[in-house]
């Protein structure tokens, strides 16, 4: 098995992702490193950070560029993702971040860039039925009658729906998706950076796809 690896996850809220990322973490064995989980966590401790974000985030907008270069540059420079590398999940949101990760990353470039492709209709439908944890961010789907308290399988934290998961607050964030984010996959794909992974299949099915096309370009590498 090949363990160790840079990777950049795009795509639309509701696409997967965070699913995969938790996935592809445990199978390359690198830390999955998700900048809405880092800001969820500091609102939920009250932090400076937390206090900030909290606002912005309930209303679907960005945190500004500045704040999240500066907190995935840290985190970035942990032990963990020094040696064996990271799973970037929500991070660059802008071409603005792509471009302060380029360079910060120096001689550990990226390799690969994956953008899990999945229509605005199917995403809305996975939200709305989408409910997290609290603690370790594990993603859950709702079907029908909800067992209430709701316990992680995982960690044993409470499985809830996320403030900003709600039908509004999800078209703005899906709206925001098409012009800020849009623009990266431009931006990667100009450089002959970017990989589309088709990601409205089963999530056993897209992990065999994620992995396939890892592997593929790091053959290339
Ligand atoms: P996510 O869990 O990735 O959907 O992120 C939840 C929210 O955190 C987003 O809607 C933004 O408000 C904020 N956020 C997460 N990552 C970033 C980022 N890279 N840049 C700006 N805001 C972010």
């Amino acid at each position: 098995m090949i363990t160790g690896v840079r990777l950049i996850i795009i795509g639309r809220q509701g696409a997967g992702k965070g699913t995969q990322c938790l996935r592809m973490s445990r199978h390359y064995v690198v830390p999955h490193i998700s900048t809405g989980d880092m800001l969820r966590a500091a609102v939920r401790e009250g932090t400076e950070l937390g206090r900030l974000a909290e606002q912005v985030i309930q209303a679907g907008q960005l945190v500004g560029d500045d704040i999240m270069i500066r907190l995935v540059a840290e985190r970035l420079e942990q032990d963990d993702a020094r040696t064996r590398g990271y799973i970037l999940d929500g991070f660059p949101r802008t071409v603005t971040q792509a471009e302060a990760l380029d360079s910060m990353s120096g001689d550990r470039p990226v390799d690969a860039v994956i953008d899990i492709d999945v229509p605005r209709a199917m995403v809305i439908e996975r939200i709305s039925a989408r409910r997290t944890c609290r603690d370790c961010g594990m993603n859950y789907t709702a079907k029908g009658i909800e067992h209430s308290p709701w316990i992680c399988d995982s960690c044993g934290g409470d499985v809830v729906q996320r403030a900003d998961d709600t039908p509004d607050a999800i078209n703005r964030r899906l709206d925001l998706y098409e012009t800020q984010t849009s623009p990266l996959l431009d931006y990667y794909d100009r450089q002959g950076r970017l990989t589309v992974v088709d990601g409205s299949a089963s999530p056993d099915e897209v992990f065999a796809r994620l992995t396939a096309a890892i592997d593929a370009v790091r053959r290339r590498a």
